[in-house]
């Protein structure tokens, strides 16, 4: 039983021990005027806590947070709000059940409540959101308080044996006076000061800048824009990137990289966009738009004379656990008569730590014939250990480390090792982002597949640029070889042919 509610029932069991000798009908009045006093106390507690950790919940923060706000400005001290999120809380639900995730609230609580002492004020807001009120000291003791909880919070966790270190926790602080003059400022601005923390990356703690401010509002602009772009599909596009295999530069397929231009704007960064899609939802249509591109490309490209090339499509974390994903991907295979084969599904490390569920779609994705692929390999936070449970085809070296391959010692041995683990579990290597013919000598050196970047080529859109490159990338052998055997037609796209229509080679 809660602890307030386990006191109060003391105090009226003590007024009446068992209930049965309480003679006069004064008597009985009273207790039962006592009894209804409990009830309406422990309805009004209820009310005002959280039953699972006995912290105060939105609610009383709030109403608190106003009494805090009085007070501090009738002292003319600082008052700081945060709000605290945990990190990969899904991921304990997810594999070790509500049981231990329960539990695990209830020592973040604990641990939290123990960082704070006598200090402030904390609350359980709902899920794995927590509220700190802070007033006294400083801005810098705040920040201190923040940091020492973020410690306490990512320590290791032990259910029964069972150990889990991947907790973290992002905090967004917003201080009166300075950052807001009334509680829904402040707690508006701690909201968006919580939104960067999570935006970079996990275990910090931001202060809210009125630079926040304009970037939620240009946020909600987008999503706006965002939401009609895929009402009317006008736009959007898709820029497919080559890739290649490392040893003889030859091309194997394409990365297909969403594109979004606003009339009078111009391109929105996918860095922008994705994750604002992720975040409203949006992903799930602008994903059908990307895959039926994708993959009526595969088919145009066939038409074109190339039959075997790859494509390789980003899926996000949220729409990789969609469960009509497979439905989706099938019938647009069939729609457009291409085979599972050719398709990669790139996934990043973020996607991983959604847990098992993920391995299992794995699974069932690789049985259909689909490749997986691991983007951005190396700057996730999985545990190596995943690797070998994966059902994946390629790994892909994040541009981080290729880009200073050639000056730093530390990344060539980091690439290496990458290409070793792939090698080791038969997979593919790609290394994205090479730029300089040296980064490439370097990769083949060290037996390192595939490639792709800017080396070979940038994204290509359009039409036009995309038939002049594959044109281009035709070996003259290849060229003659196949079009003696009547392998390929003329790409017919009403450029870069000769006089009369043919495509006009160039060699590698
Ligand atoms: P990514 O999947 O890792 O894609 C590679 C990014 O590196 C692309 O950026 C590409 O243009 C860029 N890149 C390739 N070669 C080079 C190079 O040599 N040098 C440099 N500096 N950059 C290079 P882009 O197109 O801006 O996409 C960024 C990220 O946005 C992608 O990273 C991917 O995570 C996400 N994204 C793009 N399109 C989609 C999509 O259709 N769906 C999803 N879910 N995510 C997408
Ligand atoms: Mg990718
Ligand atoms: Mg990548």
């Amino acid at each position: 039983m809660n602890p307030i509610l386990s006191v109060l029932k003391n105090h009226f069991g003590q007024l009446c021990p068992g209930h049965a000798q309480c003679p006069s009908l004064q008597q009985r009045l009273s207790l039962l005027e006592q009894e209804r006093e409990f009830q309406r106390m422990q309805a009004e507690y209820l009310a005002s806590h959280d039953a699972l950790t006995g912290l105060p919940n939105r609610n009383l923060f709030r109403q608190h947070a106003i009494e805090c706000m009085e007070a501090a400005r009738e002292e003319h001290q600082p008052l700081a709000l945060m709000f605290l999120d945990l990190d990969n809380f899904k991921m304990v639900n997810d594999t070790l059940g509500h049981v231990a995730g329960d539990a695990l609230l209830v020592e973040v609580s604990h641990r939290m409540r123990g960082i704070l002492g006598g200090e402030g004020f904390l609350a359980r807001l709902g899920g794995d959101e927590f509220g700190v009120l802070l007033r006294g000291g400083g801005v810098g003791m705040f920040f201190e308080l923040a940091h020492a909880m973020i410690d306490v919070i990512k320590d290791v966790y032990d259910f029964g044996g069972q150990r889990v270190s991947t907790i973290g926790c992002s905090i967004g602080m917003a201080v009166y006076p300075d950052d807001g003059e009334d509680v829904s400022e402040l707690l508006r601005h701690a909201d968006a000061a919580i939104y960067e923390s999570k935006r970079a990356g996990k275990n910090r703690v931001t202060r809210f800048h009125p630079d926040m401010h304009r970037r939620l509002v240009r946020r909600s602009q987008l999503e706006e824009q965002l939401r009609e772009v895929l009402r009317t599909g006008e736009g959007l596009s898709l820029a497919l990137q080559p890739k290649v295999r490392m040893k003889d530069e030859a091309l194997t397929g394409f990365e297909a990289l969403a594109r979004w231009r606003i009339p009078g704007q111009g391109a929105v960064s996918p860095m922008e966009f994705i994750p604002l899609a992720e975040e409203t939802g949006l992903i799930v249509p602008l994903t059908h738009f990307i895959l039926r591109e994708a993959i009526w490309r595969i088919a145009e490209f066939e038409r074109w004379g190339w039959p075997e090339l790859s494509m390789a499509i980003n899926i996000s974390p949220r729409q990789f656990s969609r469960p009509d994903l497979e439905s989706e991907l099938l019938r647009a295979l069939e729609e457009f008569r291409v085979n599972s084969g050719q398709i990669e599904l790139e996934i990043t490390e973020s996607t991983l730590l959604e847990g098992n569920k993920v391995i299992d779609r794995m699974h069932a994705l690789s049985h259909l014939g689909f490749r997986l692929g691991i983007d951005d390999f190396g700057t996730g936070f999985s545990s190596l250990s995943y690797i070998k449970r994966l059902p994946a085809d390629t790994l892909k070296i994040d541009r981080a480390f290729v880009t200073e391959l050639e000056h730093d010692r530390d990344d060539r041995m980091l690439v290496q090792a990458i290409v070793g683990i792939a090698e080791h579990f038969g997979m593919d290597v790609v290394a994205e982002g090479v730029e300089t013919s040296q980064q490439r000598d370097i990769l083949r050196e060290m037996h390192c597949g595939l490639g792709q970047g800017y080396l070979w080529s940038r994204p290509i859109e359009g039409e036009v640029a995309l038939a002049d490159y594959l044109q281009r990338s035709f070996t003259v052998a290849d060229y003659l070889q196949r079009s003696f055997t009547g392998e390929i037609e003329p790409i017919n796209t009403g450029i870069a042919t000769d006089g009369e229509g043919n495509p006009m080679p160039m060699p590698c």
